[in-house]
């Protein structure tokens, strides 16, 4: 199959960009991820500090849907860190089944209790340094909480953020850390956490891992990775999903008659390759570190 010419020149149009067009470019497409995704959010439901910290611990290698089913039981059990600090391991390990890597889970929520307990008086610290040296939890859940919990801006680098920000070409790099610091070069730190959200949002519904929705996305004109999905509006609509879709298509220009129904009720992250906002084995492999 011909690639379109469009698709062939994205990446031609961007080759001699310098740092200050870069950072524009960058600028400019944050601005249109907040006019495509009005609605983007934490997906988690929290109420407190230590239930989103704990929400964020268990969507590791999950999706928040199923997140959100497993923590009312949870949070209706366990309300203070000495809950979790005194928790019966196998009654924890039980409610937390259906997240996988349940034992781990229950490890780093019962950890997790107890160092709260011993260094911060309970309470989850507000910051960074101090979050990370807590059972479970490494850069990306501390700057969720830091940003959703505690409104101090945070860039969460997941699966999604890491792919999307190399295809937008503002980076050209897989570790997260060094991928958090180049976009906060880029993005306006009060952004950082909604830009953050819509990042995600952009890579659940629209720039999806296998096959992006090119020509039905609201970034093309400036994505040097246009054309790694289908370009046509056609093919490209039937790639978008949640129940936003249709007005994600009328947002990039497309007929919103070409997405089908079933888009609009497919859950957004429930594709394995859409994990929870983590979206890694961050809380899985902490606990022993910690
Ligand atoms: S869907 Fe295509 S054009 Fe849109 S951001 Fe992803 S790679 Fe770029």
């Amino acid at each position: 199959m011909t690639r379109p010419r469009a698709a062939i020149l994205a990446p031609k149009r961007f080759a001699g960009e310098t740092v200050l067009g870069r950072k524009r470019r960058a600028r400019r497409m944050a601005r249109v991820l907040a006019e495509t995704h009005p609605d983007a959010h934490c997906e988690l439901d929290f109420t407190n500090p230590l239930e989103l910290a704990v929400a964020t611990i268990l969507s590791a290698q999950t999706t928040d849907v199923r997140v959100n089913q497993v923590t009312p039981e949870l949070f209706h059990r366990y309300r203070t860190a000495a809950d979790y600090a005194a928790a019966d391991r196998a009654e924890m390990e039980t409610l937390l089944r259906p997240t996988g890597f349940f034992r781990a889970k229950t490890n780093s929520l019962i950890g997790l209790g107890q160092a709260l307990l011993e260094r911060h008086d309970g309470q989850i610290p507000r910051k960074l340094d101090d979050l990370v040296k807590l059972p479970g939890i490494g850069r990306k859940t501390a700057n969720v909480v830091l940003g959703n919990a505690f409104a101090v801006p945070g860039i969460t680098v997941d699966t999604h953020f890491r792919r999307l920000t190399n295809r937008f070409g503002w980076v050209d790099e897989q570790d997260e850390v060094k991928i958090e610091f180049l976009v906060a070069d880029l993005i306006e730190k009060r952004d950082w956490t909604m830009l953050s959200h819509r990042v995600i949002f952009h890579g659940r519904r629209v720039c999806h891992a296998r096959t992006p929705a090119c020509g039905a996305c609201t970034l093309a004109a400036m994505c040097p990775s246009f054309g790694t999905g289908p370009t046509e509006a056609a093919p490209a609509a039937k790639l978008l999903k949640g129940p936003r879709a249709r007005d994600l298509a009328v947002a990039a220009g497309v007929d919103p008659g070409l997405v089908p129904a079933a888009a609009v009720l497919t859950p957004e992250d429930a594709a394995p390759e859409a994990p929870g906002a983590l979206g890694a084995a961050e809380a899985l492999r902490e606990p022993e570190d910690a």
